[in-house]
């Protein structure tokens, strides 16, 4: 990318750090998502529900049936690929059925696929549970080591799948170099930029030659549609994409799609807000002693690499890992009274998961741990609230986990506008109590040592639990 002046949409705008002005043309393509400029257009897209649409004998009309396309859908595709500076999107029903259409496109039996270690789990269930038996062999790598990326990718390769920032370790891998590395190999480049979006980070400007996403998170970001989408800039692999959907029915409902484009008005604010209250919420448990680590893209030592990928900011997910291990998590949950418990991330409302007790409770201790997920971490994703009443709850429901106390009922009353988290109280630095640990949902697992200094990678193993295990 050059760093000369850029024009965006009449705006002239000088260009210090390149992805910077990426988030100025976020900012002025989101709130007119689905906007037509013919006139007497709604300014609101309209949902068309409506399975079929007339036809005349011999005639080639824009749209027939729906699982084919609809003009709903087609609206949030436009939308979603102008995000990118690529043609529309093609959509699906949900992430996953974003990922399988992308797999069913580009491989056949005898291909090979190499896949980060750090990608979300229901990624390792389809490419360790599924492709086998349609003859598609799937090689799990750190892809944040270039050398080890390297190896993996062998001539039979065919496609490389990375998701940075990955669920739930948030461990970057460098877009540009897996790139290079999976084309010298004659295979794609697919990235998973489900925790950032095209806000924040653009993979075809990396040399990606899919992005995947799943809509479903912060795009939508009212925790209201599922859906998912691959954006290309190769119309073949466009084709070919819209052939397997339309094969396998997987489309983005109308209802859906009209959801997901009310949320894309406000995605460039939702995402810089999130991320800058994220940042700040990231910052503070770092400072806590009953937090013994933090993970969010530029707090451990991938600086370099962030700054040079993400459009100046990290996105809404924090994890972190309480000393406590499983009981003091299980601890902290119970006193915890803004954030609510669920396995979504990306959402306005801040929420917050447990993987040992929620999304893999199924795995044991020993594989939850040789994963890279401490029964001790939490994930967090951060929402719309204001920043100190996030770092209020948490150090409320910390204070008790420390003390062994109960923990008392949330008081939000208090000008939420009044300061950065920085500013606020530190918490007493008090160890975790045996107290807090006898309090436990199970010996085994309060007697199992945290893999503290884990750097996180998921590891196959995590593919290795039962169907229900991931969501
Ligand atoms: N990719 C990532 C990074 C995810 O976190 C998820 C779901 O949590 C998916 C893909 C799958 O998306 P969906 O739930 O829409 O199928």
């Amino acid at each position: 990318m050059s760093a000369r002046n850029h024009e965006v949409q009449g705006l002239e705008v000088r260009r210090p750090q390149p992805q910077r002005s990426d988030r100025l043309r976020s900012q002025l393509l989101c709130p007119r998502a689905g906007l037509s400029d013919e006139p007497g257009a709604p300014l609101v897209t309209p949902i068309v529900q409506s399975t079929s649409f007339g036809q005349v004998p011999g005639g080639s009309a824009e749209f027939a049936y729906s699982r084919v396309s609809n003009p709903t859908v087609a609206a949030l595709e436009r939308a979603l690929g102008d995000l990118e500076g690529a043609p529309p999107a093609v959509t699906f029903a949900s992430g996953l059925a974003a990922e399988t259409g992308l797999l069913l496109a580009l491989v056949r039996a005898g291909d090979r696929v190499v896949c980060g270690r750090a990608v979300y789990g229901g990624t390792t269930r389809l490419l360790q549970q599924l492709l086998p038996g349609l003859g598609v062999e799937t090689v799990f790598v750190d892809a944040t080591d270039g050398a080890a990326l390297a190896t993996a990718i062998t001539p039979g390769t065919r496609l490389v799948i990375i998701e940075t920032p990955a669920n739930p370790t948030l461990e970057l891998t460098d877009i540009e170099a897996a790139s290079r590395l999976a084309h010298d190999a004659g295979a794609l480049l697919a990235v998973d930029n489900t925790f950032l979006t095209p806000v924040l980070q653009r993979p075809l400007d990396l040399g990606a030659d899919l992005t995947v996403t799943s809509t479903t998170k912060l795009i939508e970001g009212h925790s209201a549609a599922l859906g998912g989408s691959v954006v290309s800039r190769d119309e073949a692999l466009l084709e070919r994409l819209r052939f397997v959907r339309k094969s396998t029915g997987a489309i983005q409902s109308p209802f859906g799609a009209w959801t997901t484009l009310q949320g894309i008005k406000t995605l460039a604010l939702r995402v810089e807000r999130q991320s800058q209250t994220a940042a700040q919420v990231a910052e503070h448990l770092s400072r806590c002693e009953a937090v013994s680590r933090v993970y969010y893209p530029g707090l451990a030592g991938d600086g370099a690499l962030a700054e040079r990928q993400h459009a100046g900011a990290h996105g809404a997910v924090v994890s972190f890992e309480l000393t406590g291990g499983y009981a003091g998590a299980r601890s902290l949950l119970d006193g915890l009274r803004l954030c609510r418990l669920a396995e979504h991330v990306g959402s306005v409302e801040t929420l917050v998961t447990h993987p040992a007790s929620m999304t893999h409770a199924d795995v044991s201790a020993a594989d939850r741990r040789a994963a890279g997920l401490p029964d001790g971490l939490l994930r967090l994703s951060v929402g719309l609230e204001p920043a100190c009443a996030i770092v209020e709850d948490f150090d409320r429901a910390l204070d008790a986990v420390c003390s062994g106390a109960p923990v008392a009922g949330a008081d939000l009353s208090e000008d939420p506008e009044r300061g950065d988290p920085a500013t606020l109280r530190e918490r007493p630095e008090a160890p975790v109590t045996q107290a807090a640990i006898a309090n436990d949902h199970g010996a085994e697992r309060a007697a199992a040592p945290d893999a503290a200094g884990d750097s996180g990678a998921l590891s196959a193993t995590v593919a290795a639990r039962s169907e229900g295990g991931v969501r």
